[in-house]
């Protein structure tokens, strides 16, 4: 079959691999959609813990085309997403429940062959049917598992309280459409890109702001007392500092973009001593893909908006050089097996 392989940090090789053969635990996948993520450039980089050589995507869903022997919950011809993190279930951290920080962590697309491949056997325990999904929607439920996680984080919302978001890209909007089902009253949305904003509007955002000149005194006008709820969703250090400006008495903060793991922000422990502020982190999923398929099925949140380009596999490098360089793509993603 054809793959993507990254056989080293910083090298890209799309070639021809054995097809996967199932373990007796595992199906195999014709992949159908599998979405390119930031995690992939850094994997591709060698910034992220992944072993090579590897085929990476971690974002996939699937048509099932082989079985296993031991497999009993799905059969050939089963549409399914996949949550990419197997654990142990026997360290420390796995037997407190919390398997995210599995001291032997190991996800697909990142120590195993992943989805940007026309095949990949993925274990029956990471399955999740998708009936009423498009493909697509089923590439997109492991953000979404994400993005419920950081919800579990914060949880409970204000009822009624406010909203602020930096970043409208896939992850921002994801968490805005979470925290408007959630039981914010509004939730306004920052980005660079007024096209990312008009997306974010069409999804439910009260007020969307652009980053420029203005915004801090646009972001005052919306809440002179601040906001209940500030999140960052574009991994920037500079953005992650500027939240506390805006957060009210009592408010929640959530790191959920990824920053480089050596950077460093400037913030008043006194601030944070005297306006009661929270703040909070959160790393992966954790059993939720589950609840990322409901949210989808039922609309509350969509994801086909937020995807901007689809390439075949055969024009992955194409695909990843935009995503790498190019700031506008929202999700891009590659389709395969007649997925359209
Ligand atoms: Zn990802
Ligand atoms: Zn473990």
């Amino acid at each position: 079959m054809k793959a993507v392989v990254f056989p080293e940090p910083g090298r890209l090789e799309i070639r021809e691999v054995p097809d996967p053969k199932p373990a007796p635990d595992e199906v195999v996948l014709e992949v159908k959609a599998s979405g390119i993520c930031a995690t992939d450039i850094h994997i591709f980089l060698g910034e992220f813990i992944a072993t090579y050589p590897v085929i990476p995507g971690h974002e996939f869903s699937g048509e099932v085309v082989e079985v296993g022997r031991e497999v009993r919950r799905f059969k050939v011809g089963d549409r399914v997403a996949v949550d990419p993190c197997i654990y142990c279930h026997s360290c420390p951290a796995c037997r407190s429940h919390e398997e995210n920080f599995c001291h032997n962590l190991k996800a697909y697309g990142i120590h195993l062959s992943g989805g940007f491949a026309e095949y990949v056997a993925v274990k029956e325990s990471n399955l999740y049917g998708i009936e009423g999904l498009s493909w697509e929607e089923g590439a997109m439920v492991e953000p979404v598992g994400c993005a419920v996680h950081g919800l579990n984080q914060i949880a409970p919302l204000k009822p009624g309280g406010h909203g602020l978001i930096f970043g409208a890209g896939p992850i921002g909007l994801i968490n805005m459409q979470l925290y408007l089902n959630a039981g914010l009253s509004t939730v306004t949305v920052v980005d660079l890109m007024e096209h990312k904003l008009k997306i974010a509007e069409e999804l439910g955002a009260t007020y969307t702001v652009l980053a420029d000149d203005d915004m801090d005194g646009r972001l005052k006008e919306i809440r002179p007392e601040g906001f209940d709820l500030v999140v960052d969703a574009t991994g920037n250090p500079k953005v992650v500092e500027s939240m506390f400006r805006y957060v009210a008495d009592r408010g929640k903060l959530l790191f959920f973009g990824v920053c480089p793991p050596d950077s460093r922000i400037s913030i008043s422990p006194y601030e944070v001593y005297k306006r009661e502020l929270k703040i909070y982190g959160s790393f992966s999923l954790l059993y939720t893909a589950s609840r990322a398929v409901e949210l989808i099925r039922s609309g509350r949140v969509k994801v086909e908006p937020l995807i901007s380009h689809r390439f075949p596999l055969e024009r992955f490098e194409e695909a990843f050089r935009l995503k790498r360089e190019d700031p506008n793509p929202m999700k891009v993603m590659i389709t395969g097996g007649g997925a359209g």
